[in-house]
C-alpha cells in the first residue's frame, strides 16, 4: 500500500500541534494506542483516523476517506448514543471527561471492544475546533471478564446443585461476611434474615466443634494446611446438622492472610449412616471375637471330658466284654465311633479358629516342596485308589508354611474322597502366574459338585452328602478359605456333576 502523496491536511496540523504543543503530547502518550483520531469540529464530515484505527477494525485504511460517516456506520448504535452525550458534556466542560468503552463490528462480523477517550481542541475563546481521540482495543480483556463472568455463573450453578453454600470472610480482621442465599438455606434461613458475619457462624457453630474448627483456621493461616473439616452446625428449627467446611485464605505479598472464602456441604445423612456403620461394625467385630473366643475356648474345653468318656468306654469294652451281650457291645462301639468323629470335629474346629487368631508368620514357601509333603501325608489313600498326583509350573512364594501345607492337603484330600466309583482319582495341581498374583489350581477327574452349592459349600459345616456316604465334618473347605483370606488372597471353583472340580486359589506376589 502506497502513502499518498499528499497528506491530509488534518494530519498535518495534528503534527504541527504535537510539535508545539506539550499538553496534547502528554495526552497521547497515556497508556499505549490502537489508533489514533483527529476531528474538524468545523467541518463535522471530516475526521481524520490513523491507518491502526482502520487496522484493528480489519479494513484497509487505503480504502476510507476520512468521513465521520464510516466508522458511524460500524459502531454500535446505542453506544454511539453514550458517545454524542459524553462529546455535547465534553464540548460543554471540559472537566467532564470524553472516556467510554464502545462497541465496533470488525470487517468479519466479530464484536471490538474498545476504550475511546478525547479532547476537545479550542480555540483562544474556549470554543472546541477541534476533538483529538485515542482508541485501545480492549477485547481481550473484555473477553476475559466474560468468561470468568460465565465461570463465575458455572460455578454458582455447580455449587448450587452441589447443595454447597458460599461463604466469604472479605476481612480476616473483621467480622462481616457474606453469605449466599444457599449457605442460608442450608441452615434453615430465608436469604439475610441473619447477618452474615463470624459471630453469628461462631453461634451456629457446635460446642463439641468450636475448638477443632478454629485450630484448623488458625493452622490454615500460619501454615498454610488445608482447611477442611467436618462440624455441627446449628439450624433454625434448633437442630445440629453435619457439615464439611473447607475455604481457602489469600494472602498478601508477605504471606499474611486477608481475606479467606469458602463452603460448607450438607454432609449429615451420609454422616449419621457412617457413624451407624461404625457402631455396626464394633459391634459385629465384638460379637465375632466372642465367638471365636468361645469357638476355641469350647472346642479346647470339650477334648477333656470327651478324652474321658473315650477311655471309659473303651475300658469298659475291654474288661467287661465277656459280660456284656451283643447289643451292649454294639452300643459301646457305637459310642467309641462317636466320640472319634466328635473329637475330629473339635481338632477342625479348633483348626478353624486358630487360623487368623495367631499372627501370620511368613516365610519363602516352595510350593513343589508342600506338594511332596503332602503326597507323603497322604500316601495310603492315594495308593488306596491308585491316584495319580501331579504338579507343574509351582513357584516359591512368601506364605504361612504350615497353613499352605494345610490348605494344600485338605484339597488334595478332598479330591481323593470324592472321587468317582471304580474311576482312579486324577489330580493335577499347577500354578499360573499373573501380574500381581499367583493362582494355584487343584483340579481332578472326581463326581463334581452342581453350581448351586459353590458358595455353600466353604461355609462351615456345610456338607453335601451324609456321612453314611463320605466321611467328613464340612470344616475343610472353611478352613482353606480362612487361609486365603488371612494371605490376602481368594478362593473360588469350577465344577459340574461329573465332570470333576477345579479348586482355584490366589496369593498376592507383593505380601
Ligand atoms: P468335608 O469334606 O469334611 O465334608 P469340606 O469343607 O472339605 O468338608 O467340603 C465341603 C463339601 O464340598 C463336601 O462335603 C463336598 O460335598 C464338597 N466338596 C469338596 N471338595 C470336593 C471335590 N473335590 N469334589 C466334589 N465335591 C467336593
Amino acid at each position: 500500500m502506497s502513502q499518498p502523496e499528499q497528506k491530509h491536511y488534518l494530519e498535518q496540523e495534528l503534527m504541527q500541534l504535537l510539535r508545539s504543543d506539550e499538553s496534547v503530547f502528554s495526552f497521547l502518550q497515556k497508556g499505549s494506542l490502537d489508533g489514533l483520531w483527529y476531528w474538524d469540529l468545523e467541518d463535522q464530515h471530516n475526521e481524520w483516523m490513523s491507518p491502526e484505527f482502520w487496522h484493528t477494525l480489519g479494513y484497509d485504511p487505503a480504502q476510507k476517506s476520512h468521513k465521520v460517516s464510516e466508522w458511524q456506520d460500524i459502531i454500535f448504535q446505542e453506544d454511539l448514543a453514550q458517545c454524542i452525550e459524553n462529546f455535547n458534556k465534553h464540548c460543554d466542560d471540559p472537566s467532564h471527561p470524553y472516556d467510554q468503552v464502545v462497541r465496533y463490528q470488525h470487517a468479519d462480523g466479530s464484536t471490538v471492544w474498545i476504550r475511546c477517550r478525547g479532547l476537545a481542541i479550542r480555540d483562544e475563546n474556549g470554543k472546541p475546533v477541534r476533538m483529538l481521540g485515542a482508541h485501545q482495543d480492549i477485547t481481550e480483556l473484555k473477553q476475559a471478564e466474560l468468561n470468568i463472568k460465565a465461570m463465575q455463573a458455572r460455578f454458582e450453578l455447580a455449587a448450587e446443585g452441589a447443595s454447597v453454600g458460599i461463604w466469604d470472610w472479605v476481612d480476616v480482621e473483621k467480622s462481616e461476611e457474606i453469605w449466599t442465599p444457599k449457605f442460608y438455606e442450608l441452615l434453615g434461613y430465608a436469604p439475610n434474615e441473619i447477618t452474615a458475619s463470624l459471630e453469628n457462624f461462631r453461634a451456629f457453630l457446635h460446642p463439641g466443634d468450636q475448638a477443632h474448627t478454629f485450630a484448623a483456621v488458625n493452622r490454615h493461616f500460619e501454615e498454610n494446611t488445608p482447611f477442611d473439616v467436618e462440624y455441627r452446625l446449628k439450624t433454625k428449627s434448633g437442630e445440629y446438622k453435619w457439615f464439611r467446611g473447607t475455604g481457602i485464605a489469600s494472602r498478601d505479598e508477605s504471606g499474611k492472610p486477608q481475606r479467606m472464602v469458602g463452603s460448607i456441604q450438607d454432609i449429615h445423612s451420609s454422616k449419621l449412616y457412617e457413624d451407624e456403620l461404625e457402631r455396626t461394625i464394633i459391634k459385629l467385630k465384638q460379637s465375632n471375637d466372642d465367638l471365636e473366643r468361645f469357638a476355641y475356648v469350647a472346642s479346647h474345653d470339650l477334648q477333656e471330658p470327651l478324652r474321658v468318656v473315650t477311655s471309659y468306654v473303651q475300658l469298659l469294652t475291654r474288661r467287661y466284654r465277656d459280660r456284656l451281650d451283643k447289643n451292649a457291645a454294639d452300643f459301646c462301639d457305637y459310642i467309641v465311633d462317636g466320640c472319634s468323629r466328635m473329637q475330629k470335629l473339635i481338632n477342625d474346629l479348633l483348626e478353624f479358629s486358630r487360623v487368623g487368631r495367631d499372627k501370620l508368620e511368613k516365610q519363602k514357601v516352595d510350593l513343589q516342596e508342600i506338594v511332596e509333603s503332602v503326597k507323603q501325608s497322604l500316601a495310603r489313600q492315594i495308593d488306596l485308589c491308585a491316584a495319580i498326583v501331579s504338579y507343574e509350573n509351582l513357584p516359591v512364594v512368601r506364605a504361612n508354611s504350615a497353613q499352605i501345607e494345610r490348605l494344600m492337603q485338605n484339597l488334595v484330600s478332598n479330591s481323593l474322597k470324592y472321587k468317582r466309583e471304580s474311576v482312579p482319582p486324577e489330580i493335577l495341581i499347577s500354578g499360573t502366574e499373573k501380574a500381581d498374583r499367583w493362582e494355584i489350581s487343584v483340579k481332578d477327574n472326581g463326581i463334581g459338585i452342581e453350581k448351586k452349592y459353590f458358595d455353600r459349600i466353604f461355609v462351615i459345616f456345610q456338607r453335601l452328602h451324609g456321612i453314611g456316604e463320605y466321611s467328613g465334618t464340612g470344616v475343610g473347605l472353611a478352613v482353606c478359605k480362612r487361609i486365603v483370606g488371612t494371605h490376602g488372597g481368594d478362593i473360588w471353583l469350577e465344577s459340574a456333576p461329573g465332570e470333576g472340580s477345579t479348586f482355584t486359589f490366589s496369593l498376592p506376589k507383593g505380601a
